[in-house]
């Protein structure tokens, strides 16, 4: 099944991911940066089970082809959970019987006939890989796939859970995490605002076996969140835990967007005639939905904010606010359909409405993009601070609401639009205006953009071959795996 001829003299690395494009791109760019930068050879898991197009695209479009020698990506065979899971089933826990089953039946034999591995590094959702991997003494590193705010709170949890008896939503105060800005109960994630759920209890499976990694990556840089690196590696209550070895070697971000489709080509043609600074970009991520009320609030905010703008557009749904996690991409629909009437016609020349999904590191890169409205996925904000644009925050689900506390009161990159997800009310048309003119024509907005540039730079500098600290810090890792081919 697997088909492997690699140098015995490389350090060979299996990468496992999650299903989610949050998930599968960081650990992707990883795969391919080790494969380039450091000289191993790298097979990259792909679960397929409910594999959305964008996956697809990602990982098996002919451009696939064009991967570097050294990586290749093995297919986990789609395995049957319509047992195990039903229409009602939350995204934590679908993914986690995805995965536990996937793993279930495959990971062993996977891992066995790709011969010796030096380490497998999986996400935080695949910590069923760490009975086979013990089994077949492999040492199985952890990636991390948000912040170091959120690690903190990740390793914190099972001790919350011993002490608190209530529900956590239900304290008067916020959560003081160890050493770190503390927790609002309103930006507590979803999967923890009810202990009571299969949704908590996945959650804490997976966050309470994070000791059991070999090590940590976090996909950021030095500079980004100093306070809560420093908690991690000096406090006492994380050394008695033992928190695994943290290694920081980010920002590990989504390069190129091939191959591009019409629409693509179309878009970035689009951005090409606009002036510097001067497109808004809106996009919530892979699964981020909205409902028919939010949608028509925002796109009359938009309208009356007189700016110009690229808008990535879902079908609206009022069930969930991530209704697009498991199939995102494809999802080509008419967005007439939904917008408000005769927004398109009026809008006209000033923005672009575009269905489902654009190459939005190649937008965010782009001179013309001028501030970026994101629901605050780790990605999205790495993509953004990378390319030196600043955000309006629009947190929907999962971490995403600490994510964008932590980007407007620490880093000073962004400004909070929402506090969060569908239960918390419609965001009116008139609020959506005043932020998007106070980000795009006021000095408020200009700082931002300034001190997101001034981070551009030292991300830059992190990642320099051979002297920046995220370079040297994977390369250390590298070093010890080298130790060990034998
Ligand atoms: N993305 C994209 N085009 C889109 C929407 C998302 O390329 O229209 C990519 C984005 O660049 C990022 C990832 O999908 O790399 C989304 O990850 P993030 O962590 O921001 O959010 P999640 O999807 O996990 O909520």
């Amino acid at each position: 099944m697997v088909e492997v001829e690699y140098d015995t003299m490389k350090p060979h690395i299996a990468v496992l991911p999650s299903p989610g494009m949050g998930h599968i791109i960081p650990l992707f760019e990883l795969a391919k940066y080790l494969v380039v930068h450091h000289n191993c050879h790298v097979s990259f898991l792909n679960i397929t089970t409910e594999a959305s197009a964008a996956q697809t695209h990602l990982l098996r479009s002919p451009a696939c082809t064009l991967l570097p020698p050294g990586l290749q990506v093995i297919d986990l065979p789609p395995v049957d959970i319509s047992a195990l899971v039903s229409e009602e089933t939350l995204v934590l826990t679908r993914l986690s019987i995805i995965v536990q089953e996937s793993l279930k039946s495959d990971l062993k034999s996977v891992l066995t006939e790709l011969g010796k591995l030096q380490a497998l590094v999986i996400d935080f959702f695949c910590t069923q890989a760490f009975e086979i991997c013990r089994e077949l003494s492999i040492p199985t590193y952890t990636f991390c796939t948000t912040s170091t705010a959120f690690l903190s709170f990740a390793l914190y949890l099972p001790t919350l859970d011993r002490e608190v008896e209530c529900e956590f939503v239900d304290l008067l105060e916020s959560i003081q995490v160890p050493d770190c800005a503390p927790v609002r109960i309103e930006d507590l994630l979803d999967q923890v605002r009810n202990r009571k759920i299969d949704e908590y209890k996945w959650m804490l499976l997976h966050l309470s076996r994070l000791p059991m990694a070999t090590g940590i990556f976090l996909n950021l840089w030095e500079d980004l969140e100093p306070k809560s690196l420093k908690a991690i590696r000096e406090h006492s209550f994380y050394k008695q835990i033992p928190t695994p070895p943290i290694h920081v070697i980010g920002p590990l971000i989504k390069q190129d967007e091939v191959p591009m489709t019409e629409m693509d080509a179309e878009c970035l043609a689009w951005l090409d005639k606009q002036p510097l600074d001067s497109v808004l970009f809106i996009a919530l991520g892979s699964g981020g939905t909205l409902t028919a009320a939010q949608l028509t609030e925002l796109a009359w905010g938009l309208e009356l904010s007189r700016q110009r703008f690229i808008l990535v557009v879902r079908k609206p749904t009022d069930t969930s606010a991530s209704g697009t996690f498991f199939n995102v991409g494809g999802d080509f629909n008419d967005p007439k359909a939904y917008l408000p009437e005769g927004f398109l016609e009026r809008t006209k020349g000033v923005g672009l409405v575009i269905p489902s999904w654009v190459p939005q590191v190649m937008v965010l890169r782009h001179a013309s993009t001028g501030a970026f409205i994101s629901h605050c996925g780790w990605n999205s904000i790495l993509e953004s601070i990378s390319h030196g644009v600043p955000m309006i925050t629009w947190p929907l689900y999962a971490e995403q609401r600490m994510n964008a506390t932590m980007l407007v009161e620490e880093v000073g990159v962004a400004i909070k639009l929402s506090t969060g997800g569908q239960e918390k009310g419609i965001m009116g048309r008139e609020v959506i205006e005043r932020v998007i003119r106070v980000v795009m024509e006021g000095d408020k907005g200009k700082m931002m953009r300034d001190r997101a540039r001034e981070l551009k730079d030292s991300a830059d500098k992190a990642l320099n071959f051979g002297t920046g600290s995220s370079y040297k810090s994977l390369s250390c890792v590298v070093q010890e795996w080298k130790a060990h081919i034998s």
